[in-house]
């Protein structure tokens, strides 16, 4: 014991050991970035396995991305060996789907329930509208974003407190509860549901909650200062106030997801709700050479409301932060690729130890295409992308009507996918009767026959589709592994065939894009297997046994494989792809959390662009908390860095189809220009002179806070569709005249919103490239 006891805290500092050591009861490390928080969970995990003889079963550590939780399974691995493999280590989602699989009926799904994503999500939102009656009332969006903002307050429809006179509440209410019934009879989850119906179960039935008290006595989370409520909730009930052995860490300074719900009281406020919890802070920072850390505190200080932290390092200076200007976003991109290229030459910095960072993910085509001319390899870390192509989840549609053929929103995707000559007004007839008798379309199918006024030949054709379904299901029933499952679908569906037959190189492209889903699955059912075997190995490596009653069995163990192959394809998130080697990686900063690079470049530092112009709306003369936000963000970039950190902006930028003359970022202005090399009294050099913004040494200015001149960055805008935040700003559009936006979908040059023109045009859905602010 005492050896590995010595080797699990040899490199770790007094606060750290400290942590690693706590005994029982509830911890909470508050400290700023990249001093070793993430170390700390995964030392303390391998300290309670290894030394405190903890079975590993009964720890659940959760992280904020399918990534992190990777890459700490894997650093448990190399110090735990097989034993890793029966902890818990997962995000929210990952877990409370776990959890939820198991307790399905008790909620009222079944084992093979699918995870709706958020195109699916929308699509019920309309159905439920329509349902309803309120469809030109509200805009689908609207409800959708509404909807998830309860669930991750974990409300459900009848605990939505609504004054009588609060119309559109009434109308969100209303949808949210049809909304409600069509998930559950289509046996389906959204992605809110998952923690939403767990905590609800938690709550009504003692019994099954007790169990995984029971069984997790140790439960430890990373990055918790962006946890929302009902993720909150979840913990407290696993983990209860007040003597629970709940380890959180994170950095407030670092809560970069407000605008999913997340909410910075819960690592503030934590040591009042778990009284008696032991805190410990760690100073020293570990990451950055100090010029990056003295411009990361700069930046960060400026923001009000913060806890006060101290973060210091032992590493030396470092070079000087480089800061890049140009002419417009495409001379920014070449100039990018152009260091980085010469980072690689000079021979100290791979590449895939850089990192290109931007605001919004609008801003990585021109990068792209600058990298790809410069033969630079790169690649864009979404992890979505390749889930999210068109091909891709209609085979996944497919699976997952193999799986659960409840679920119409896939059947509706795939009715006539490929062609199978089934037409709108067929489509209608089927969905209607569906409707009226209240069936799911599978079983409306098998009622076709009861369909008024079908022809023979769409009744012919129903039939045919009836029949493929039913056949994949019972296939899946005894399918023994998910490639098996994805294989047969491919063969019975003909989609790759098709595909292949019409011959064009998009096409093919396509089907390749198909075989690769074959491939994952393969993949998939290998770690599957390799996983058991650990599983059990580790079981010998053990001298005791679990304790009689308690609930020891890795939470995946029932769930056949092709349910368990598409629950980690829905749960796969933004900031999930793995970069392979010898690549840099672009990405937005919102995905950078807890990464961290040799050389990061951070693009885009313009009002308007970073911060957001979202960000700029605000009377507040602090920019209020959107600005706080914008601010924790830029710091999260800075502290990315290791050794060398570029910054860069363009004069004029076109993005989302319009050209912008913006104003350098107030963050720029927060760095003090020695950093960057300029000297004190020095003015710098022509050409960076005229950008940079001058810093004014009066006091009265360091109160006011912004230095940057506002009046230009008014005049900009964006039409970003992300977040539909652009709702309720004023436009002009050519023949309509000016309105409001109400909605927005979509993003980049096609980005499409519904704008409130008033008088006789009313709403109109127009490309957002063809308005103008104002
Ligand atoms: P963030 O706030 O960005 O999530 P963090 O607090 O989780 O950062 P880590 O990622 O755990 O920090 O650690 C930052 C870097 O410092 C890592 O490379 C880690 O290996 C290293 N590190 C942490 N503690 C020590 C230590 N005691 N000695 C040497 N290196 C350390
Ligand atoms: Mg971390």
């Amino acid at each position: 014991v005492n050896a590995h006891e010595t080797a699990l805290l040899e490199d770790l500092n007094p606060p750290q050991a400290e942590a690693v050591l706590h005994g029982d009861g509830p911890l909470l490390v508050l400290s700023g970035a990249g001093s070793g928080k993430t170390r700390v969970i995964t030392r303390r995990v391998a300290h309670l396995v290894k030394v405190r003889r903890v079975f590993p079963w009964r720890i659940l550590a959760v992280t904020f991305t399918n990534k992190a939780a990777r890459e700490m399974r894997e650093r448990l691995t190399q110090l735990l060996g097989a034993q890793a493999n029966d902890l818990v280590v997962s995000t929210f989602h990952s877990a409370a789907s776990m959890i939820l699989r198991r307790e399905a009926e008790a909620v009222g799904l079944t084992r093979s329930f699918v995870i709706y994503d958020d195109g699916d999500q929308l699509s019920l939102v309309k159905r439920a509208m329509r349902d309803a009656g309120v469809e030109p009332v509200m805009q689908p969006r609207e409800i959708l974003h509404r909807i998830d903002q309860e669930k991750n307050a974990a409300r459900l429809p009848e605990d939505m407190r609504v004054e009588q006179d609060d119309i559109r509440g009434q109308i969100v209410k209303r949808v949210y509860a049809g909304y409600q019934k069509l998930l559950r009879a289509a046996n389906a989850v959204d992605f809110g549901d998952l923690l939403l119906l767990l905590v609800k179960l938690f709550r009504d039935r003692p019994d099954v909650l007790e169990r995984y008290r029971t069984r997790f006595t140790h439960v430890l989370v990373d990055e918790f200062q962006d946890t929302n409520p009902v993720q909150y909730a979840f913990l407290r009930q696993l983990a209860p106030p007040p003597s629970a052995n709940l380890v959180v860490v994170g950095d407030d300074d670092q809560s970069i997801y407000r605008w999913r719900g997340a909410d910075v009281d819960n690592i503030l406020q934590f040591p009042m709700q778990y009284p008696g919890a032991k805190v410990v802070k760690l100073e020293q920072n570990y990451r950055s050479d100090q010029n990056i850390l003295t411009a990361a505190h700069e930046v960060i200080s400026k923001n009000p409301r913060r806890m006060a932290k101290k973060l210091w390092s032992e590493r030396p200076k470092g070079e000087n932060l480089e800061l890049l200007l140009h002419r417009d976003e495409r001379a920014e991109a070449q100039e990018v690729a152009r260091r980085i290229l010469a980072l690689q030459r000079e021979g100290f910095i791979k590449f895939s130890s850089m990192a290109v960072f931007y605001r919004t993910n609008a801003q990585s085509r021109v990068l792209e295409e600058a990298l790809r001319l410069a033969r630079v390899p790169y690649q864009l870390v979404s992890g979505r992308s390749f889930y999210d192509r068109a091909e891709v989840r209609d085979a996944s549609a497919y699976l997952r009507l193999m799986a659960n053929p409840r679920s119409d929103a896939d059947l509706l995707r795939v009715l006539n996918v490929p062609a199978r000559g089934i037409g709108d007004t067929t489509e209608e007839r089927l969905t209607d009767f569906a409707n009226e008798q209240g069936l799911s379309l599978f079983e409306a199918l098998g009622e076709r026959h009861r369909i008024p006024s079908l022809n023979a030949t769409a009744q012919k054709r129903l039939g045919g589709f009836h029949q493929l379904l039913q056949s994949l299901h019972a296939f899946s029933l005894t399918a023994k592994d998910a490639a098996g499952a994805v294989d047969q679908m491919l063969k019975e569906t003909k989609l790759v065939e098709t595909l292949v037959a019409e011959g064009s190189d998009e096409a093919l492209t396509r089907a390749e894009n198909l075989k690769e889903l074959l491939g994952a699955a393969q993949e998939f059912d290998l770690k599957r297997a390799s996983d058991m075997v650990a599983s059990a190995q580790a079981a010998e490596e053990r001298e005791e046994e679990a304790p009689e009653g308690v609930d020891s069995a890795p939470l995946t163990a029932d769930i056949p494989p092709l349910q368990a192959f598409l629950e980690q394809i829905s749960l796969v998130g933004e900031a999930d792809a793995e970069v392979s080697e010898g690549r840099v990686a672009l990405m937005t900063l919102h995905a950078a959390k807890g990464l961290e690079f040799d050389a990061v470049f951070l693009t885009g530092l313009e009002e308007g662009v970073f911060p957001h112009s979202r960000a700029l709306k605000s009377d507040e003369p602090d920019g209020g908390e959107e600005m706080a936000e914008e601010r924790r963000l830029c710091y999260v970039g800075f502290t990315r860095a290791r050794k060398r950190l570029f910054v860069s902006l363009a004069q004029c930028r076109s993005l989302f189809g319009e050209l912008k003359y913006n104003p350098p970022s107030r963050f720029l202005a927060d760095v003090p220009q020695a950093l960057f090399g300029f000297k004190e009294n020095d003015l710098p050099p022509p050409p960076r002179a005229a950008a940079m913004p001058q810093r004014r040494r009066n006091w009265e200015d360091d109160e006011m806070g912004p230095r940057v001149d506002r009046s230009y960055s008014q005049a900009s805008s964006d039409m970003d569709g992300v977040g539909g935040d652009v709702r309720g700003m004023r436009v002009r559009h050519e023949q309509f005249g000016s309105g409001r936006i109400v909605a927005a979908e979509g993003s980049g040059p096609n980005a499409k919103v519904t704008v409130e023109f008033g008088g006789s045009v009313g709403l109109k859905r127009v490309i957002a490239r063809f308005l103008i602010p104002g």
